[in-house]
């Protein structure tokens, strides 16, 4: 058990266990707490509490069973004391310190249409909902800035996308897509990442299609391949890759409790819009808008938004892991 700050949270992690709860049965969170996560680390769980002001643990002790309840851990918490002449600094640090800024690409726009769903609704009129839901979800949690590389109907280049991320020197891309195939009863969402070989023929036949996004919007590709295309993998983007595979799995753990997804659900494949090579990465395929039940699901803006807290619960958990790490 550990507390992290800014914003102030109790971490607790709890070996060889698996406790994976959906996020409606969680308790609401209340009083000083704002809000309470649960996640898997390496075959333990982990529960975070996060504070609305400065807390420490102030007791911890078990409870035996009694009352028809079994073991209980208790801990106890109280405000921090804050001492007068340190709440400035304490402020001044929370206002110099930089939020992490994640970049939401919704696919395709404009020209270039995406898949068409069975009943007739475009691609990239979901990918542009969801990433508008994404958007007003990350911010209502205070703790990230968000850029969106369209938040209207435009065409823009896979290349293009890449590049305002980097411009903006974005800590995360997320790239927001609804697939279409012949098969039509096939369902589910899936998570990718980049890599140089597929790690399947499906994901393989996606990564194709996707990016021909660029050819059907008219965009002139041979401008800007090189650069795109010809990155090196060199040791910086293996480590970005790392931790797009631990970003991929974080949003599969926390997704599989509210949604349908596809077996083997993080997969990867050469998209081009995942090239960048200082930014980890991630696409996201909300699902299948040839299913009939799956497009249903993703015209409706509460099923969006059910799918897109699954999201933000597995991007805070990838940042609480990052700022662990050191
Ligand atoms: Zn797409």
């Amino acid at each position: 058990m550990f507390p992290l700050s800014n914003p102030d949270r109790l971490v607790i992690d709890i070996n060889n266990s698996d406790i994976s709860f959906k996020r409606s049965s969680l308790p609401k969170p209340f009083g000083v707490i704002e809000a309470i996560r649960l996640g898997q680390v390496k075959g333990s769980s982990r529960v975070v509490f996060e504070f609305n002001e400065s807390i420490k643990p102030a007791k911890i002790f078990m409870l035996t069973p009694s009352g028809g309840f079994s073991y209980r851990l208790v801990i106890d918490v109280a405000r921090a004391e804050d001492k007068v002449d340190n709440n400035k600094a304490i402020n001044d640090k929370k206002e110099v310190t930089k939020k992490p800024l994640i970049v939401i690409d919704p696919g395709h726009g404009g020209k270039d249409p995406g898949a068409i769903g069975v009943s007739g609704i475009k691609e990239k009129v979901i990918t542009l909902s969801a990433g508008l839901e994404l958007r007003k979800q990350l911010l209502a949690t205070n703790k990230y800035d968000v850029y969106m590389t369209r938040d209207k109907d435009e065409t823009l280049s896979l290349g293009s996308r890449v590049k305002k991320a980097r411009d903006k020197k974005a800590d995360l891309f997320i790239s927001l897509h609804a697939d279409s195939i012949r098969k039509s009863g096939t369902k589910g969402l899936s998570v990718y990442t980049l890599s140089d070989r597929a790690s399947d023929k499906e994901a393989e036949a996606l990564a194709d299609r996707e990016n021909k996004a660029d050819i059907i919007a008219g965009i002139d590709l041979s401008a800007e391949a090189p650069e795109v295309v010809g990155i090196l993998i060199d040791l910086a983007r293996r480590e970005t890759m790392n931790y797009s595979g631990q970003l991929a799995n974080l949003l599969v753990q926390e997704l599989r409790k509210e949604v349908t997804t596809l077996p083997n659900t993080h997969r990867s494949a050469g998209f081009a819009v995942l090239k960048a090579p200082d930014i980890p990465s991630v696409l996201l395929e909300m699902g299948y808008l040839s299913n009939k039940d799956e497009e249903k699901l993703l015209k409706r803006a509460d099923y969006r938004k059910r799918l897109l807290e699954a999201v933000v619960d597995g991007l805070d958990n990838y940042f609480d892991q990052k700022s662990l790490a050191f």
